[in-house]
């Protein structure tokens, strides 16, 4: 079917640091190519644009009530300060809450997890004027590399500010200390980067009708993410070496996304790039973290209910344990089921403590070569039926329900009017 050890060596040789529109991530792009060429399987890479820059100063200094420096990291991208940085008043923001928003007024605010587009909206409307985030676990508190985050163009859209990323320890010794007053210093020259879509195709007999199979290659600062996702990605290099030897009846799309953790840039990058073609591709199977040693398999399908029973019933019928459910699982997926291809996510997910992900500790050590092999081996039987299927069965509909839930996934919000008038 395909060649164990080709997939081994992958995962091996993918075990290093693939932040999205850095070199390294351009080194793993290269190396599943090299890998599809041993298939004699030809390839492209896609590049698209991703925002970068060069962070010259990120500094945190408590002023009062004692004085202390607090190491940080800039968020990319975020707004510079003033080369003597920003001072003011500094306040704890624990939720958008009616009484938290109006205190958060020109202060400089430590927000408690990680900031989305629906905390920051309100954030920005209530007039903060700089941001501090933290990581990590304060029972394990060296466990922890200090992130570096983002100032994703969806935020910055909404208003940009100096923010800054500090430990979990020092957030609670701002407010242990109840600290009054603040300084954030940020410095950096923002750039533009490439980063990369790796992809192939396998054309059908038939071949009207297409399937896309997508898994992310990215990983995040500190994580070599062998789990998330270097298992997703040989997955479909298995896929490839089969359907190059068995010809399936309709077109298969094999797309290596590049950025994913960045927010589904790749993918987003793929259906804006291809808009001819996005009629023709009937399903859309994606795959991120699979292969763990602790976990449950799942199936998370962003299309009508019949898919999802379809999955279910196959597991059941061939003695895969999978849970299938309809919903929007945060992956490659959504940004081809929010142009109207059903699409579905395969990933076998970790017990709480049983293996983390964008964290250091994202290594090969925590998977299963015997349980990655199911895994593909069931995705691959799945593809299969798709693959040759007379017509494809999926219905090419997203129901209303997950349009709603596409939305939300988005923070897109409901015409207001509309919602007055009923
Ligand atoms: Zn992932």
């Amino acid at each position: 079917m395909y060649n164990q050890k080709r997939v081994n060596d992958l995962l091996k040789q993918m075990s290093f640091v693939r932040f999205g529109g850095t070199k390294e991530e351009f080194k793993a792009a290269k190396l599943i190519q090299s890998k599809l060429k041993e298939i004699k399987i030809p390839s492209v890479l896609e590049s698209f644009s991703v925002q970068t820059s060069t962070i010259k100063t990120a500094k945190l200094e408590v002023l009062a009530p004692k004085k202390i420096t607090i190491p940080c990291t800039a968020y990319l991208c975020c707004a510079n300060t003033t080369q003597k940085g920003l001072e003011a008043d500094f306040y704890y923001f624990e939720q958008a809450h009616d009484v938290n928003l109006k205190e958060a007024k020109g202060k400089i605010c430590l927000v408690n997890g990680y900031v989305g587009r629906k905390v920051y909206k309100e954030f920005i409307k209530a007039g903060a004027v700089g941001l501090i985030s933290f990581n990590g676990n304060i029972d394990f508190p060296d466990e922890y590399d200090l992130d570096q985050r983002e100032m994703r163009k969806g935020l910055a859209q909404l208003g940009n500010m100096p923010a800054v990323n500090i430990l979990v320890k020092d957030a609670l010794k701002l407010i242990d200390n109840d600290t009054k007053r603040v300084r954030i210093t940020t410095l950096q020259q923002p750039s533009t980067a490439q980063s990369h879509n790796v992809v192939c195709e396998i054309k059908g007999f038939e071949g009207n009708d297409t399937i896309a199979l997508t898994a992310h290659y990215d990983s995040v600062h500190f994580s070599k993410g062998a789990y998330d996702n270097a298992t997703g990605s040989v997955c479909l290099l298995a896929l490839v070496e089969h359907f190059s030897k068995h010809q399936p009846r309709h077109n298969l799309k094999f797309i290596w996304c590049g950025s994913e953790e960045r927010g589904l840039l790749g993918s987003v990058a793929y259906v804006e790039k291809h808009k001819k073609i996005l009629e023709q591709i009937k399903l859309c199977i994606n795959v991120d973290m699979i292969g763990s040693i602790l976990g449950k398999r799942i199936a998370e399908s962003t299309a009508d209910m019949s898919l999802v029973n379809y999955i279910d019933y196959l597991g059941k019928e061939i003695g895969f344990p999978i849970n299938s459910s309809q919903g929007v699982y945060s992956s490659d997926s959504t940004p081809f089921a929010d142009v109207g291809i059903p699409a579905v996510s395969f990933a076998r997910i970790t017990p709480h403590g049983g293996g983390d992900i964008h964290h250091r500790y994202d290594v090969l050590e925590h998977l299963s070569e015997r349980f990655l092999k199911e895994d593909i081996e069931f995705i691959l039987e799945f593809t299969s039926r798709m693959a040759n299927a007379y017509v494809i069965p999926v219905p090419r509909v997203i129901p209303q329900n997950m349009i709603d839930e596409i939305d939300k996934y988005y923070c897109r919000e409901k015409d207001a009017k509309k919602i007055k008038l009923l």
